[in-house]
């Protein structure tokens, strides 16, 4: 089976990372999408974050990484896979993520949404608390992927 794994990845953490691996288990592949959002100013830009996940996921040989704009399912059916993935950390996600998912199927319902719990120490990480780590100066060693601690440290060390 192939997963689509959708997101803005800006950027992408240990918690993205351990679930591309639980799919890989769960699935066989996994297709990451990176969100190109023309209203929202990443902190990285697309080319970045895919450098980012490509290095981060060089090992896991069923993963594949592309971009996307407009509706994920559009983006489910041009890619072929059979069912979306997303994660869940605590409630406050929950409900974000089930009208996304709602809304998606509403749209076409071919595709399913599967959320995966994710691991308890990942559970506080977010793309955003990170930045806010490294924009004080906090070690992201432990969070994220080395070349986006790397590359977080020199964006936000200027
Ligand atoms: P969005 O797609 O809303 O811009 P992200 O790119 O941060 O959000 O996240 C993409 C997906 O990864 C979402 O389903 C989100 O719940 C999930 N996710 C975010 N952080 C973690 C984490 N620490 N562990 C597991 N999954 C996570």
């Amino acid at each position: 089976m192939k997963a689509l794994y959708p997101g803005s990845f800006d950027p992408f953490t240990n918690g993205h990372l351990d679930l591309v691996k639980r799919s890989c288990d769960l699935f066989g592949n996994v297709l990451i999408a990176v969100l190109k959002n023309p209203s929202k100013l990443p902190t990285f830009n697309l080319e970045r974050r895919i450098e980012h996940i490509s290095e981060a996921t060089k090992e896991l040989k069923h993963v594949q990484i592309i971009s996307f704009e407009g509706l994920t399912v559009d983006c489910a059916k041009d890619n072929s896979v059979d069912l979306i993935i997303r994660g869940l950390r605590a409630m406050s996600d929950f409900e974000y993520e089930l009208q996304i998912a709602h809304t998606n199927r509403s749209l076409n319902s071919d595709y399913e949404t599967v959320f995966l719990a994710t691991e308890t120490h990942y559970s506080f990480l977010s793309s955003s608390v990170v930045k806010e780590v490294a924009r004080f100066g906090g070690d992201t060693t432990q969070m994220v992927p080395r070349i986006v601690s790397e590359d977080l440290k020199k964006t936000f060390e200027r």
